[in-house]
């Protein structure tokens, strides 16, 4: 079954490998089919807040984001979705991925009330979700956030700001974390369900280097009703963590749909690009950059792979490996677009051509969700230094 799937987009060799179970094999060739088929809309980005949402809209007509509403969690399916979307274009994974991130939360904490009201729109692409954590004075040191949640007579008050946040201006509703408590540090801090038409909630938008819907968002004495916080009082440290965490793995398989687009682009421009009576594939070093591409692709697949896998199975280690493939993925991803767009020379470096565009839109997977220090720093603290053989930390 899996020789018929393209294998541009996933590599069938480890597709076949035992992390992987049957619906996961026929999802990939389901997923390759459907995004041929939509390639063109996949691709758009001339007008990014638009595109993204008829995105979102053909995601959700086509049933990919149906999970959100009562699906089991699968985290080998949701890093192949990425992965093929990341492979068409940035916006289809970017539509895809913050949807997935804004109703995760809500999936894992919200009330039965707060489910049925947002995730049937969420799993049908008719409502448009965003997940804000970060503020400029708190972006890796998440207990830092101080975007200020009072307590009111009907409810909660929200004052400050929010940065970074992805689908900013489109959301329909963005899952805040606030401090609603003196702390100390993480301790103080709430999740809130924030429509995105609420009264005393501004977006400034934020022009980036891979053009997306994308801003800051300012709370100036932004009234909530009770029912918007989110799972417990004081338990807004453990949402935002628990969603990182399981989400990191998945941005890896992103960077491996990028970089995979770059090296087939790469491969086919010097199989037929004449050289010194040759072709550019015919020259060593050329083929070398290969060499080393292939291995960095196989690599960090089979540690998205692991990463899934274990989440899948409850595995008490999938904080760290997903951490790890996080970090491995995004750097190496970064590496191979690099080298593609050397294997290209001039004609890599076009505004708007698919390396420029690759070369630009890989960068950011580096530093969100957690930065590649950040992770470091996540696989650090899982190592006993007094471990005897591997995998005992
Ligand atoms: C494209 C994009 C989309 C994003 N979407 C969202 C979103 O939807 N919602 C949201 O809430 N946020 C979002 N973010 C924000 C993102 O999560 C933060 O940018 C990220 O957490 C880093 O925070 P920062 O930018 O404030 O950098 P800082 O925290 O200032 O870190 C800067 C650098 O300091 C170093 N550093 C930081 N901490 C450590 C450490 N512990 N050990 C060693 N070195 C360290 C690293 O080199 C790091 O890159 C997005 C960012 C981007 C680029």
């Amino acid at each position: 079954m899996t020789a018929t799937i393209s294998p541009s987009t996933f590599d069938t060799r480890i597709l076949s490998l035992p992390l992987y179970e049957d619906h996961h094999r026929e999802l990939a060739q389901r997923l390759v089919t459907w995004c041929a088929e939509h390639q063109d809309l996949l691709a758009a980005a001339g007008q990014p807040e638009a595109d993204g949402l008829r995105i979102l809209h053909a995601l959700g007509d086509a049933g990919w984001l149906a999970f959100l509403d009562g699906g089991p969690d699968d985290y080998r399916a949701l890093c192949l979705a990425r992965e093929a979307l990341a492979y068409r274009g940035d916006l289809a994974d970017y539509a895809f991925s913050i949807q997935a991130l804004a109703a995760t939360p809500i999936r894992r904490f919200g009330t039965d009330d707060q489910r049925r009201r947002y995730l049937p729109g969420l799993a049908a692409g008719t409502l448009c979700g965003a997940f804000a954590v970060s503020e400029e004075s708190a972006g890796s040191d998440v207990a830092a956030i101080s975007l200020d949640a009072r307590e009111t007579e009907t409810g909660w008050m929200l004052n400050g700001g929010k940065a970074w946040v992805a689908n900013a201006g489109v959301a329909d509703v963005y899952t805040v974390i606030a401090r609603t408590g003196p702390g100390p540090g993480a301790f103080g801090l709430s999740a809130f369900l924030v429509p995105g038409t609420t009264p005393g909630l501004r977006v400034e938008p934020v022009p980036m280097i891979a053009p997306r819907a994308f801003g800051h968002l300012v709370f100036d004495d932004c009234a909530l009703p009770r029912e918007a916080l989110l799972g417990r009082r004081g338990g807004g440290f453990p949402v935002a963590m628990e969603v990182l965490d399981r989400f990191r793995m998945t941005v890896g398989a992103a960077a491996l749909g990028f970089a995979r687009r770059a090296a087939d682009a790469a491969l086919a421009r010097a199989r037929d690009r004449p050289m010194l009576g040759g072709k550019l594939f015919d020259l060593p070093t050329v083929r070398a950059a290969f060499a080393d591409m292939e291995v960095k692709l196989d690599a960090a697949a089979l540690l998205v792979a692991r990463s899934a896998w274990e989440i899948d199975h409850g595995g008490p280690r999938y904080a760290r490996d997903s951490a790890v493939a996080k970090l491995y993925a995004t750097e190496v991803a970064q590496e191979v677009v690099d080298s593609a767009v050397q294997i290209f020379g001039a004609a890599g470096l076009v505004r708007d051509s698919l390396l420029e565009r690759l070369y630009r839109q890989i960068r950011s997977l580096r530093i969100y969700e957690g930065s590649s220090e950040v992770q470091q720093a996540v696989i650090a603290s899982a190592i006993d230094p007094h471990r005897t053989h591997r995998g005992a930390s």
